[in-house]
């Protein structure tokens, strides 16, 4: 059988391995972070009537500008941020590969601070960009001082900050922000996949006066639209300039458009499931410590969880009771997202009978 390094691959991808984080039919899946609580009825029926509309012209390409779409964008994420500061993908994955095509290129870097999320060293080196992954510090933290000592000891092209970070969970301060962007004179990139779960502000109020800093947004999270793969970023309209040269012609389908358009409307609903989410999420902190495990504090819809004698027997036996979470592959640690109240019971029950 062909391997695909039998191929003439390029020399820089063998030996790496594709994301994959296992995709398996159970009952009560919260592995990948999703919105397990799915779009209300009254929103879907809005977005299917908008997407029977869009459907009608797709003989034509689609809005190579998503005007549409960028100024629906830009008055959620509000703050003043003007459509021309709004650039979207197909998925914040995409944003990033643009931003990496844009930014980054054969013989640059990119750093952040690990554990983080797993797809920025592997789009890294899709472009050739080498990754340089820094450790947290302690519970995962990352002060000032210990970025800025990072940033020049290895002086990265870009800096990647993932807040509220994944898979851990933990936020990093404005003030971190502003003092990387400080001591840093590339593109930060600030990772805000999660920010709807966070109570603090977000770093688009950081925009102003800082044309080197991107803000990357997505609609998988709160708006529960995983499967549209809608990302976006808010930065300076210089920003958007770069990308329309990497970007491919017509990369946000009429569909997509359309879709995403619509949930825009519903943004008050959609943020009424964050509530409720973030409850759940509160819940498994509180019911994980008195089974004896140790939560990591977190911003987000998930939470990280320390004090697993034997992860891989956890896993596989929540597995075989029809739950999946997520082995991250940090010793002693599970995460699992925040599901539905009879999901997240399901969850804390078949850990309780698996008593590590
Ligand atoms: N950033 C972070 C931190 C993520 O966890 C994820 C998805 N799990 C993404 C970006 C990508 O999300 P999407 O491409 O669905 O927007």
């Amino acid at each position: 059988m062909t391997e695909f390094t039998d191929l003439p691959i390029r020399d820089d991808l063998k030996g790496l391995h594709p994301y994959g984080a296992p995709q398996i039919d159970v009952p009560v899946q919260l592995n990948v972070n999703e919105n397990t609580f799915g779009i209300p009825e009254p929103v879907l029926d809005d977005i299917a009537a908008e997407l029977g509309r869009a459907i009608r012209g797709a003989n034509r390409y689609p809005d190579r500008e998503f005007t549409a779409l960028r100024d629906g964008l830009a008055a959620y994420v509000g703050h003043g941020v003007a459509p021309e500061q709004i650039w979207a993908a197909n998925g914040s994955n995409e944003i990033f590969q643009q931003l990496l095509q844009a930014f980054g290129g054969i013989g640059r870097t990119m750093l952040g601070f690990r554990p983080t999320y797993s797809m920025y060293p592997l789009l890294s080196a899709g472009v050739g960009v080498r990754w340089i992954g820094v450790d947290r510090q302690e519970d995962w933290e990352v002060s000032a001082d210990y970025a800025i000592a990072a940033v020049e000891r290895e002086h990265p092209d870009i800096v990647v900050l993932c807040t509220p970070n994944n898979p851990t969970g933990t936020p990093l301060g404005l003030d971190v922000i502003e003092a990387i962007y400080d001591a840093h004179p590339g593109m930060l990139i600030v990772d805000e996949a999660y920010v709807e779960f966070q109570d603090a502000p977000s770093a688009v109020t950081l925009l102003p006066g800082r044309e080197r800093l991107v803000v990357s947004r997505t609609m998988s999270k709160a708006f529960a639209f995983a499967g549209v793969r809608l990302g976006y970023l808010v930065a300076d309209p210089a920003v958007a300039d770069a990308l329309r040269l990497v970007r491919l012609p017509y990369h946000l389908s009429v569909l997509t458009q359309a879709a995403a358009v619509a949930a825009l409307r519903h943004s008050g609903e959609m943020l009424a499931q964050v509530d409720a989410i973030k409850r759940q999420r509160d819940r498994m902190i509180r019911e994980l410590t008195v089974l004896g495990y140790r939560p990591y504090p977190t911003a987000s819809n998930f939470v990280l969880f320390g004090g697993v004698a034997d992860p891989q027997r956890i896993f596989q036996g929540l597995l075989d009771a029809g739950v999946i979470i997520r082995d991250v592959g940090i010793p002693n640690t599970l995460r699992v997202t925040a599901g539905t109240e009879e999901e997240t019971t399901a969850f804390l029950e078949a850990l309780a009978r698996l008593a590590d």
